[in-house]
């Protein structure tokens, strides 16, 4: 079974703002917008990549990290984070979906993720890593919620006139 190529969703899509649904079906479907995915984050050289960014308002994100990071290809099917501790980090974030934006966003350290992999077992694991990072980022794309609703406000104001220009490019 051969998935339909998928591209990079841009802001503003609706689809960006969505509450993505649960995956109650680990079919080749599901492994084919995986696959799809995997393919557009590593075209993209993203680090991590959510379903709705393809258009796929469903709660399944992938992420590929540097190997020091202990998860070089993460698959996690409807994921729920949990913080470990009171630490937190202050980071510069970009969006795959937000081109030319970025901005400090302060975030747990530590965090466990427990989801399902393609077969729709459950697995946990914590990380107080760059990964935990990217988990709490793509995590945000299943709720609707991007960078620029977590950004410092002086950093969100830079970020307007990039905005604006992603509106118009959609709208014409
Ligand atoms: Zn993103």
């Amino acid at each position: 079974m051969s998935a339909a190529p998928r591209r990079i969703v841009l802001f503003p899509a609706a689809v960006l703002r969505r509450r993505a649904a649960e995956v109650t079906r680990f079919d080749d479907s599901l492994r084919g917008l995986v696959d799809e995915m995997v393919r557009v984050m590593r075209e993209q050289e993203g680090a991590g990549l959510a379903a709705p960014q393809v258009g796929e308002s469903l709660r399944v994100f992938v992420t590929e990290a540097r190997p020091e990071e202990g998860e070089a290809l993460g698959v996690h099917v409807n994921p729920v984070i949990e913080i470990s501790g009171d630490e937190t980090d202050l980071m510069n974030e970009g969006c795959l979906s937000l081109p030319e934006i970025r901005g400090d966003i302060r975030r747990p350290a530590a965090v466990t993720i427990t989801s399902s992999d393609l077969e729709g077992r459950r697995h946990a694991r914590t990380s107080d890593g760059m990964i935990a990072r990217i988990w709490q980022h793509e995590f945000d794309h299943l709720e609707g919620v991007l960078i620029v609703d977590r950004m410092a406000p002086v950093d969100r104001m830079r970020a307007r006139k990039s905005l604006r220009a992603l509106e118009r490019s959609a709208g014409a």
